[in-house]
């Protein structure tokens, strides 16, 4: 018995050691990935439930490494946070989505939402404000069509401090959304405080919504929880027709997901949502 907890030690050790190389690894190359152009964005359509009219997109980051390829934000964004690189690629975030909503609009799109993820260390910083605005200003982007979409464990870290950025940001006229509502803890006396639009409801409560009855219980729950609030709720990962009609006959107000599109480059974006303004 020994021996075995012995190994298993060793192995444990082992494994924490190549993690950590990876991290070291993964962060010495994205100090790099802004400078060397290695960063893009795409663009994901979110839809009004009931008519599938497109409402905005959701800018989601991509890292194209030279030579190891397409590496996930699921990997990349942990250690961005943990480092801090977070800050200046979270500025270049928010100024690519709102040039890029702009030159649209000037291309002929009807304006629509630019939804942004924020993290919780971006949210913190004191200058945050200054760098949302100069996004719009440098952009032309009218604040009404930047939504920021604030994860609920980042708002809850410090609902104090939270409520008091969340409201000078409302006070410039961008949106706010609490994103992957429902996978952390919230108070619900705190959510009536902070002066958000939007509600996203995780899309692990939306994958097994049409069998799990707990995950239907919290999302049809969050709908009308978010509805009384005087709330917006977007579901997010919809990805079937039956999951739609469920959280369509259920009221929820838009919809996003691979059934609709996936994410898009700028160009297919574009193209996208001009379709489908003009059909
Ligand atoms: P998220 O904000 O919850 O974004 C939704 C994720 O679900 C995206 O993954 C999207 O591509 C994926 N998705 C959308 N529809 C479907 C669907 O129907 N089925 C399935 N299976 N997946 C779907 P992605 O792009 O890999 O991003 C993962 C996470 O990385 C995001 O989760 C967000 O937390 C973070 N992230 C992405 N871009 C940024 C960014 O610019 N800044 C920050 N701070 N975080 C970001
Ligand atoms: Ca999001
Ligand atoms: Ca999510
Ligand atoms: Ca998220």
């Amino acid at each position: 018995a020994k021996a075995a907890g012995r190994n298993n030690y060793q192995f444990f050790a082992a494994e924490m050691n190549q993690s950590a190389a990876e991290r070291l690894n993964i962060e010495g190359k994205l100090r790099h990935a802004i400078a060397r152009n290695e960063l893009s964005l795409v663009f994901q359509p979110q839809f009004s439930a009931p008519g599938v009219e497109p409402t905005g997109v959701e800018a989601l980051l991509r890292w194209h490494h030279p030579t190891d390829g397409l590496i996930s934000p699921a990997r990349f964004i942990p250690i961005a946070e943990e480092t801090g690189l977070i800050v200046d690629i979270g500025d270049w975030v928010l100024s690519t989505a709102c040039q890029e909503m702009a030159r649209w609009i000037k291309a002929g799109l009807k304006p629509m939402r630019m939804a942004v993820n924020v993290s919780a260390r971006q949210l913190r910083r004191r200058d945050f404000c200054e760098t949302v605005a100069n996004a719009l200003i440098t952009s032309g982007l009218q604040p009404e069509l930047l939504e920021l979409e604030i994860t609920e464990s980042s708002v809850m870290e410090n609902p104090q401090e939270a409520i008091l950025i969340l409201e000078r940001l409302g006070r410039m006229g961008v949106t706010l959304a609490i994103d992957d509502f429902g996978t952390g803890y919230s108070s619900l006396a705190y959510l009536k405080l902070f002066p958000i639009d939007h509600l996203k409801i995780d899309r692990s409560f939306v994958a097994d919504i049409e069998h799990d009855l707990n995950d239907r219980a919290i999302a049809f729950g969050t709908i009308a929880l978010a509805h009384s609030l005087g709330l917006r709720v977007i579901a997010e990962g919809v990805e079937t027709e039956d999951q739609l009609e469920l959280l369509r006959s259920n009221a929820c107000d838009e919809v996003q997901g691979y059934l609709f599109s996936k994410p898009l480059n700028s160009a297919a974006a574009f193209a996208f949502l001009h379709a489908k303004q003009r059909a």
